[in-house]
């Protein structure tokens, strides 16, 4: 179901308003933070809508909704965000349609994307997916791993490489969320050790304050902008 206008930009003021709010809590300037709203299993009149009130970024989680998304919103020019789990059969046409990827943790990815990014297109710009809070079985690499991986990525030449991306495990009740301060501090070894980075993509609906206090560049926003999904 698709939400009316009106909705939308107040959503989305709101959203703004508690991202001015957390930078001037952390001492931090408003431009240093970008919203990127994430819109997986929101029809393509909701993101006409947000992008009518200004917003420019879009994420997805899944490409085949996400290249029909795009194809109905073409005239709009918007910056697509993939932030999904990347599969092998699928880099191809991520490195055609979109301008960001969150989502890579792997070498083999990597390498795929760079090959088959157009030569029309600038670099695709890339971020490492970093299980920071250690679950078994979940996306990302390793903390130990990562700058490993960072400096093999750097390598390739049709990547740019921005920085570091996680979804952390919930936060324990009464227990502060720990994950933002050790992303913080890996993009800071990381950049010691030559890397040029500048991003750190975390923060949702839930926890944007916490993750700019710990230094996000990009929060990524569905719930508290589009309403809750189905399914
Ligand atoms: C769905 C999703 C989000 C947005 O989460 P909300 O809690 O709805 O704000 C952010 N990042 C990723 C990777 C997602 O899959």
């Amino acid at each position: 179901m698709s939400m009316d206008t009106s909705s939308l930009s107040q959503h989305l003021q709101g959203v703004q308003q508690r991202i001015s709010q957390a930078c001037k809590q952390a001492d931090r300037p408003r431009q240093s933070v970008q919203l990127l709203a994430v819109s997986k299993r929101k029809p393509a009149a909701d993101i006409a809508a947000l992008a009518a009130a200004g917003q420019r970024s879009f994420g997805e989680n899944y490409l085949h909704e996400a290249l029909d998304k795009m194809a109905q919103l073409a005239p709009l020019a918007l910056d697509w965000h993939f932030i999904g789990p990347v599969q092998s059969n699928k880099t191809r046409a991520i490195a055609e349609h979109f301008a960001w990827v969150h989502s890579v943790d792997r070498i083999k990815l990597a390498s795929r994307l760079s090959a088959q990014r157009p030569d029309a297109l600038p670099a695709l710009n890339l971020c490492v997916q970093v299980n920071i809070s250690a679950e078994p079985s979940k996306s990302g690499v390793a903390v130990e791993h990562t700058l490993a991986l960072c400096q093999a990525i750097h390598a390739l030449p049709r990547l740019r490489l921005r920085g570091l991306m996680c979804i952390p495990a919930p936060a324990s009740p009464g227990q502060p969320q720990s994950a933002f301060a050790a992303m913080r501090k890996l993009l800071g070894k990381l950049q010691q050790q030559g890397l040029p980075l500048d991003t750190l993509s975390m923060g949702m609906s839930g926890d944007l304050e916490a993750a700019i206090a710990e230094g996000a560049t990009i929060v990524r926003v569905g719930t508290d902008l589009f309403g809750a999904r189905n399914g």
